[in-house]
């Protein structure tokens, strides 16, 4: 599995729908100060449904939307487009070639697709999180972040793990089951209390 382009539109500075494409092997973003390369690894992160405005190096959710320059007027929405090789098989989905959209309107409204169908953040997160690319992104390692995993405690360590090795997905499902369970429990609890009051 590899990442094989990335296209933003509307995106922080990129206003015009631009494409990078990345061979296998190692591709360097170089550029003057400001020029937008971190941009590029935001857009990453926010298509693989990073939820933080903070991750994004931005105040709100809505500061990922082109803000306009002197000579552009601001856009109304944000589109990234991520295409990810998977001719091995490496995603659970039966294409060799897997593209992920995320798009998001000024008036707050956010789309996600897979291969250009409609789809919800959570199927994004469970497709990505087998391959070491979920939620919390800890492939993706920014200015500063290689000393804050080195000096967490033990179990945020652990989080940064089991988040890697794709055991966060198993944990989330687990913990929706048990709150199943609850709910299941406290209505088999009403029931046996109107059927005692039946008798
Ligand atoms: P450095 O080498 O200094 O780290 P960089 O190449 O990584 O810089 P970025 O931080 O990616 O640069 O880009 C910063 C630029 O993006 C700034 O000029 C900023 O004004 C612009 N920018 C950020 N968000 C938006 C937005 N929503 N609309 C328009 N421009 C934006």
């Amino acid at each position: 599995m590899h990442l094989k382009s990335l296209t933003l539109k509307g995106f922080k500075s990129f206003a015009s729908a631009t494409t990078l494409r990345f061979e296998p092997g190692i591709t360097c973003v170089v550029g003057p100060n400001g020029s937008g390369k971190s941009n590029v690894l935001d857009a990453l992160q926010w298509v693989m449904g990073e939820q933080g405005a903070k991750s994004l190096r931005g105040g709100k959710m809505e500061d990922v939307i082109f803000a306009g320059t002197a000579g552009r007027a601001p856009l109304g929405r944000a589109e990234v487009t991520l295409t990810i090789d998977n001719s091995d098989g490496a995603l659970p989905i039966d294409y060799t070639e897997v593209s992920i959209t995320r798009r998001m309107f000024r008036e707050g409204a956010t789309e996600y697709e897979i291969n250009g169908n409609g789809c919800r953040l959570m199927d994004i997160q469970e497709l990505l999180s087998d391959s070491g690319i979920g939620r919390e992104m800890h492939v993706i390692v920014g200015q500063g972040q290689l000393a804050a995993i080195l000096e967490s405690k033990p179990e945020e360590r652990r989080a940064f793990i089991e988040e890697a090795a794709g055991v966060l997905k198993h944990r989330r499902r687990k913990e929706k089951a048990l709150r199943k369970l609850d709910a299941m429990q406290a209505n088999l609890t009403r029931l046996t209390d109107l059927t005692a009051e039946l008798r």
